[in-house]
């Protein structure tokens, strides 16, 4: 949709044009139609069956798929000419949002439609697809993504299973066991990455019929207790050598496109599932009363509604600004060349860093509202009669699947730096500049006419300061920064900030003349509230940093910077927070 395509990470040193962003106002009439099929999907055969799902009954889960595949939400990534929909990113995001709320189903849904399908649909060959494809977006079988293992989780390359050749080269034997597989207990297809000869790391399509493919009993877990989780046993497991999937020696392309791919969605899904949260506080904080009147009358409350209001409506706007970049990247690519897929997974992964930070602080405001929402509930968010409290357990796994959240920061600044090295982003050059911002006062005017102009000045301040510690870090480091996580750590930090902060500032630039005077209010109020808090994180990320990079005079000099870059006019804060949280328990929803 846009004119200027940025690139991968460079929204640290570039302004980004309000009108060259996606936003949640952009969406078409068609991808309304599939969101609100989404939903109806959802009120209509998975919440009614949610205690079902909840004790693991796990033909609910299969039969709502074969719904979900009938509906054609499960085919939304596959290639028209292959049966599927092919959507855009936006749209698929929008359908993730939506199937959030219902629970377990959602994880299932997420594992099936994400890593268990994609793989197939990107490195299947003509005669794989024909095989598999079908079945599988139709939710006649269920798919799972084999890559975890007792030994190596974070360290995914580290498998210890293994294939070998067997003498007349018609199959391999897998051994080994896989660990922690959602879908495990009733999938029909895994993509299993193994190493052929403990070398050459290869993903297989393995059919749960095949011999020596054993599942494991299921995990008692914390959360969405609902999905399955089993180990996959590979014992002398004979496969095909025709269901090598993809390059033998090449399966960490497969398995890393495919998690960067689930990171982005996982940011929607979790977007959506805090604004079902956020109802569910909203209405038992108007039903509630203590001290004879509704405890969402007292201003302690209505500050964790409008911080946690404020939050979502940056995790919402920053999803469908990375959904546009994806979208339009994509756009760019001939349909008709040979290597298509290859193109469409590099225009994703330019964007790596981005679906890394809509991972991070996607889950993790989704963490801060599911911790209020019981905290709205007092004691009552403790006990399972109320949805809080499984709401809280459901919660949890999103900070440690799809790439911990630390593995997802240090990963975020470790590829941007790694491009800048590589000149593939001017950061050096960006960084000198930041420092010469640092040493030179600044009396310049600000020009009040100009939209959301404190919080755009607050902005660009964030990118100077983290260029003046990314800088910092190199210099002193230089390619060994990467040993030095806890100052990755703090810049990832700020960046996050950074680019949520900004994709909430533009769509508010964005639509603000398009709403009621009531509406703009409340829409100023986010941006303040949202602005605000993200500052005060990045400046806290800031400070540490600085003085974990540096000492002396240089430490003083990045310290000062701390301060006069921190800086944001959040005059009104507390009118802000109430006028948000009066909206929003008002309309005991999400209300952007
Ligand atoms: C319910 C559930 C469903 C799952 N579904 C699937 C699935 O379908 N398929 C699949 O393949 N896997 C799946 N997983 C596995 C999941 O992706 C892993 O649990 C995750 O990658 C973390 O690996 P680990 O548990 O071994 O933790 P570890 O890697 O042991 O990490 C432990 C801690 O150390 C930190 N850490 C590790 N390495 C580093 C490092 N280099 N630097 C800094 N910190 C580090 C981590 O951030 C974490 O805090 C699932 C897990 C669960 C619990």
């Amino acid at each position: 949709m846009a004119g200027k395509i940025m690139k991968g990470g460079e929204f640290l040193i570039a302004e980004s044009d309000c009108q060259d962003i996606f936003t949640p106002e952009d969406f078409t009439d068609e991808q309304r139609a599939m969101a609100e099929t989404t939903e109806q999907f959802v009120e209509n055969e998975i919440l009614p069956h949610l205690d079902e799902i909840e004790a693991q009954k796990f033909e609910y889960i299969v039969e709502g798929m074969k719904k979900c595949g009938e509906l054609g939400l499960l085919m939304m990534d596959a290639p028209e000419e292959e049966g599927g929909l092919e959507l855009d990113k936006a749209s698929a995001m929008l359908v993730g949002e939506k199937i959030a709320t219902s629970g377990s189903f959602s994880v299932a849904f997420a594992a099936h439609t994400g890593i268990g399908t994609l793989p197939l649909i990107y490195y299947g060959t003509p005669v794989q697809k024909e095989k598999y494809l079908d079945k599988i977006i139709s939710g006649e079988w269920c798919s799972a993504y084999c890559l975890t293992e007792p030994g190596s989780g974070s360290d995914a390359l580290g498998v210890q299973s293994n294939a070998t050749l067997s003498e007349d080269g018609k199959y391999y034997t897998l051994n080994g066991t896989k660990q922690f597989i959602t879908n495990g207990g009733f999938a029909d297809l895994f993509t299993i990455f193994v190493k052929i000869d403990k070398q050459h790391f290869t993903a297989f399509l393995v059919e749960k019929s095949f011999d020596g493919l054993v599942v494991g009993p299921e995990e008692k877990k914390m959360g969405i207790k609902g999905s399955s989780t089993t180990q996959i046993i590979l014992d002398n497991c004979k496969v095909p050598v025709e269901n090598v999937l993809g390059e033998i020696g090449k399966g960490h392309k497969i398995a890393f496109n495919s998690l960067n791919i689930g990171r982005f969605k996982l940011g929607a899904m979790v977007t959506g599932a805090a604004k079902m949260a956020l109802g569910e506080g909203l209405s038992y904080a108007n039903e509630r009363k203590q001290f004879g009147r509704a405890i969402a009358s007292f201003g302690a409350i209505q500050e964790k509604i409008a911080d946690v209001t404020a939050a979502i409506y940056a995790s919402e706007s920053l999803v469908y600004r990375l959904a546009g970049l994806l979208d339009d990247k994509i756009a760019t690519i001939d349909k008709g060349v040979d290597d298509y897929y290859e193109q469409y997974l590099k225009a994703i992964e330019e964007y790596a860093p981005e679906c890394g930070i809509s991972k991070v602080f996607c889950s993790d405001v989704l963490a801060k509202t599911v911790d209020e929402v019981v905290q709205i509930h007092g004691g009552y968010g403790f006990v399972s009669e109320y949805a809080a409290e499984r709401y809280y357990r459901d919660e949890r796994i999103n900070r440690l699947f799809e790439g911990t959240n630390e593995i997802n920061r240090l990963l975020t600044t470790g590829m941007i730096l790694k491009r800048s090295m590589k000149g593939e982003l001017p950061l050096q050059a960006e960084s000198m500049k930041a420092f010469e911002a640092l040493m030179t006062p600044s009396f310049d005017e600000v020009d009040e006419s100009i939209p959301f102009i404190a919080e755009k000045t607050t902005i660009a301040n964030l990118k100077t300061l983290f260029l003046i510690l990314a800088g910092a870090g190199v210099q002193k480091y230089m390619d060994k920064l990467a040993n030095e996580q806890e100052i990755l750590m703090a810049a990832s930090d700020i960046a996050i900030q950074i680019f949520a902060m900004e994709s909430a500032v533009l769509r508010a630039e964005k639509m603000i003349d398009t709403l009621s005077p009531v509406k703009q209010e409340q829409l100023r109020a986010a941006v303040k509230v949202a602005t605000f808090n993200a500052t005060e994180v990045a400046a806290s990320a800031a400070k540490k940093g600085a003085y974990m990079v540096e000492e002396g005079d240089t430490l003083t000099m990045i310290l000062s910077g701390v301060r006069r870059f921190t800086k944001y006019d959040a005059t009104g804060l507390l009118q802000a927070k109430r006028t948000l949280a009066a909206a929003a328990s008002e309309a005991e929803k999400y209300i952007f």
